[in-house]
């Protein structure tokens, strides 16, 4: 399997796509061709283990970067981290409401779904290189937890956390620095997310230093990423209808767009949907820009479910790529102009297509508490924030009769206990395994607002100073 990036401009193996950032030209990587399953194929897949259907939905995206029994201990080993024995259940609110836990895994939320996998293919892909690299990863909280939980006890990573200190949950700080191994290093930034990002950003630009400790990232852009996420969008679907005759409509919490996406490269395998429904919080780039075909970047707020207080969602450039029918140029102008102008007009033929994939819509906090509360009135079950934006921009779009709903369910609502305290009263739980969490030992190192410390720092931790 050969990848293209979306800017026309290079093509890469598995390898380098699993190991590499962007592709050189700026773009993101994509198959050239989607992997195809008959209808038929994916029926058959009804009953199967998450991991066997995982198996074979991604075994086509490899090519042979690995042998067959390599990418099934991997995928295995990935899988078996998670505590319920469907891996991601699809469980029942009401005959035509469902929700997809996406959240058993060690940190509780989605993300583990694909980092996972992506631990060990990474170290696995480095090892027969014989080589080792620095992982970094800048994070408001979910990312960075999942990055380490994968990548924790690797010989050949390192992997560098950088959380803004004091604004993640305590929850969230805890899952990442109560992580003890040698390989794991958490940065407390005194400064915000943003400030994270931009010191990533200029690291991966100064090009001595992410030569010396090999810099990679394991981010959203990631196409592995896209990869392992598109297999609960089957096996979803799956255990909606074996026969695959009801169509569902998935409902997906978007912040980078790259769960979302994961169900566009679903349905361009071949299973059957109804629609993709973008729910975004307040930071409603992509709404917006579905609805007037503009994609304008503001600047971001927060809110109560942080993990989607995004301003540029990196993955919508794959789905411009797609639904410009693989126009690279157009998409390569395009991005380039947004870049400077912070605006992007979607061409009217591309906007159509979005437009027959995609539903979108925005819910505010309050509607967000609003969802959290009637869904535990309604459906005696609790809900995270995340999940709830789902709830609550479903509730908003034009009835579609007789079509079952599958809301996403990002994160478990322990991760999130205070709007989820405010809007039903009851503290969430976390479950058993994690009941320590908050007062297990510690270990992060506070850095200043400086890209100089930081440097200096991963040249220290990683011996290459
Ligand atoms: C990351 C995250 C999201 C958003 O996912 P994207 O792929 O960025 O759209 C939604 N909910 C939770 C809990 C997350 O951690």
């Amino acid at each position: 399997m050969r990848y293209v990036s979306t800017r026309g401009g290079a093509t890469a193996n598995f390898a380098e796509v699993l190991l590499g950032g962007p592709a050189p030209d700026g773009g993101l990587y994509l198959p050239e061709t989607w992997p195809q399953f008959s209808r038929s194929e994916i029926e058959s897949f009804a009953g199967l283990s998450y991991a066997e259907v995982a198996f074979r939905v991604m075994r086509p995206f490899i090519g042979d970067a690995f042998t067959d029994d390599e990418f099934r201990a991997d995928v295995d080993g990935a899988y078996a981290t998670f505590t319920h024995p469907e891996v991601v259940p699809l469980t029942e609110l009401s005959s035509d409401k469902y929700l997809l836990e996406l959240f058993h895994g060690p940190t509780l939320a989605f993300k583990d779904v694909a980092m996972q996998l992506l631990g060990r293919l990474f170290a696995r892909a480095l090892e027969k290189q014989g080589r080792r690299a620095t992982v970094i990863v800048a994070t408001s909280g979910d990312t960075g937890s999942a990055a380490i939980a994968a990548l924790k006890g690797q010989p050949n990573v390192d992997v560098v956390v950088m959380h803004p200190k004091g604004r993640v949950s305590d929850v969230q700080r805890c899952q990442m620095t109560s992580v003890l191994d040698a390989n794991v290093h958490n940065i407390a930034l005194e400064g915000t997310f943003d400030d994270t990002q931009s010191i990533v950003k200029e690291l991966f630009a100064d090009q001595a230093f992410a030569s010396r400790v090999s810099l990679t990232a394991v981010n959203s852009i990631n196409f592995a990423r896209i990869m392992a996420q598109c297999v609960y969008y089957f096996t979803a679907a799956l255990a909606l209808d074996p026969k695959l005759k009801r169509r569902a409509a998935f409902v997906v919490p978007t912040g980078n767009f790259g769960d979302v996406f994961a169900g566009e490269a679903a349905a361009r395998m071949g299973l059957p949907m109804e629609v993709l429904v973008v729910a975004t919080n307040s930071n409603d780039i992509l709404a917006r820009a579905l609805e007037t075909g503009s994609y304008n970047s503001g600047s971001a707020q927060a809110t109560l479910s942080p993990s989607m207080d995004i301003q540029v969602a990196s993955n919508f450039e794959r789905a411009l790529f797609e639904a410009s029918e693989r126009d690279g140029l157009w998409v390569s102008g395009a991005m380039k102009a947004f870049a400077q102008t912070r605006s992007l007009p979607i061409r009217a033929d591309a906007l159509a297509a979005l437009r027959e994939r995609y539903v979108s819509g925005a819910a505010d906090d309050a509607e967000t508490i609003a969802a959290i509360g009637e869904v535990h009135r309604a459906y005696h079950t609790i809900i995270d924030p995340h999940t709830a934006v789902g709830v609550a921009v479903a509730g908003k779009l034009p009835r579609m009769p007789g079509i079952p709903l599958i809301f996403l369910a990002t994160a478990h609502p322990a991760k999130f206990p205070v709007p989820v305290m405010r809007a039903t009263g009851i503290s969430p739980q976390l479950p058993l395994h994690l009941k320590d969490l908050l007062t297990r030992e510690e270990r992060c190192t506070v850095l200043p607002n400086s890209t100089d410390a930081i440097r200096e720092f991963v040249f220290q931790r990683t011996g290459a100073a």
